[in-house]
């Protein structure tokens, strides 16, 4: 590990340089690399070698990416998925196996829901979900099949917070992976394996890229559990393109001057949404009144891009708030450049039943809000006027 600090090393941290002493990473568009002769090719493939290959199993560009990513979580390996899901995907299908049973915080993202509901149990691999206050209960729910301890935090899109230290414990206690879905924080403000966690997965589209460009995934940890990863990940296919890796590892030179401004402009739009009379409740980790602001405190440098609250009025007063917005987009990314604000309950939640949604903090009326970098006056005087 290097002396240097989180920031240097984001952007020192980088591929030895070429014949051509470029200061910038150059991109290294081929699927495939060649080798010396005959026993050059032989000793690659008996793995006698680390080497470059074939771009399905690495690519200079997404070890770069993945180098800098370990640096920034404390992590031994890694491996680089094309989109975040894939990563959640090859990470639990190289770990588990039919008959193995996976222990959920019910707040997750809508689509690792969908994987772990509609497609493990396909494969005989279910799950349980337990509530974000139910951490003292969790013990109760582990069985003799359950493998793996799977959570985010902060969650999507209720902001609640998990406390890591303590799934750490428990997962340690009885010999369970810890996995831990990382991208509402990401690397600058959180760290997961510091308390325990096994494995931290990101989505590297939201706050790694940050300008809304590509689809990416990550997956860092353990040595010995990633390198499962990487032999069911290198004969699947899901490997990331050398491309996205070179837009990802420039997008992580800025990632630490990015997430302050974002977690600036957060904290001063939840606050200004607290005073406000058409707003029944407001959730942002770092607000004193978040139910779990001491242990965001414990575990996070600042409270992230998401602000989550609820319009007066329900479901229509919602919808008129989104058709009164003029500067904001309305989609359903997050961690952009770009601010935006999005229905959970109409779009990216919507294939909950309304009491999966009840249960996860999603009422008809929430606004999910990715703060962005624009200038935090105009951000808060579009949300003021569409509120009005
Ligand atoms: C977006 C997201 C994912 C999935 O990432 P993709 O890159 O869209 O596949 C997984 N987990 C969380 C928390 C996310 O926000």
């Amino acid at each position: 590990m290097s002396k240097n600090k989180f920031e240097t090393n984001a952007i020192r941290n980088q591929l030895k340089r070429s014949q051509h002493l470029e200061h910038s990473v150059p991109l290294y568009m081929t699927s495939s690399f060649v080798f010396e002769d005959a026993e050059d090719m032989r000793a690659s493939f008996a793995e006698e070698k680390e080497r470059n290959i074939y771009s399905r199993y690495s690519n200079p560009n997404s070890s770069e990416f993945v180098d800098k990513v370990c640096q920034m979580e404390g992590a031994e390996a890694g491996f680089a998925f094309a989109s975040g899901m894939a990563a959640v995907f090859s990470t639990l299908a190289a770990l588990l196996e039919g008959g193995d049973h996976i222990l959920s915080a019910r707040s997750i993202f809508g689509s690792t829901h969908s994987l772990f509901s509609s497609f493990f149990p396909k494969w005989n691999i279910l799950h349980t979900y337990f509530k974000i206050d139910e951490l003292d209960g969790l013990e109760e729910l582990i069985t003799p099949k359950t493998k793996l301890i799977y959570a985010e935090t902060p969650t999507n899109p209720g902001v609640d917070v998990l406390d890591l230290e303590m799934l750490g414990n428990i997962a340690k206690k009885h010999n369970l992976i810890l996995v831990i879905d990382n991208c509402f924080a990401s690397p600058y403000l959180q760290q997961p394996i510091k308390f325990g966690a096994d494995l931290v997965i990101h989505s590297g589209t939201k706050l790694m890229d940050g300008q809304g460009r590509v689809l990416a995934g990550v997956t860092v940890g353990q040595s010995a559990l990633v390198d499962k990863i990487y032999r069911f990940s290198r004969i699947t296919g899901p490997a990331l393109s050398p491309f996205n890796a070179w837009v990802l590892s420039k997008s992580l030179e800025t990632l630490a001057v990015r997430v302050d401004r974002h977690c600036e402009n957060a904290l001063k739009l939840a606050t200004f949404l607290e005073d406000h009379d058409q707003v029944n409740w407001v959730k942002y980790p770092f607000l004193k009144s978040h139910p779990k602001y001491g242990i965001a405190k414990k575990q996070m440098k600042a409270g992230g891009c998401v602000v989550a609250f609820e319009v007066k009025g329900g479901l229509t007063a919602g919808q008129r708030f989104f058709d009164s917005i003029k500067l904001l987009s309305l989609s359903a990314n997050l961690g952009d450049s770009r601010s935006i604000v999005t229905h959970p309950a109409s779009t990216t939640h919507s294939k909950l039943t309304s009491e999966e949604r009840a249960e996860t903090g999603i009422t008809d009326g929430m606004v999910r809000v990715s703060v962005g970098l624009e200038h935090i006056d105009d951000i808060i005087d579009d949300i003021a006027q569409a509120l009005g």
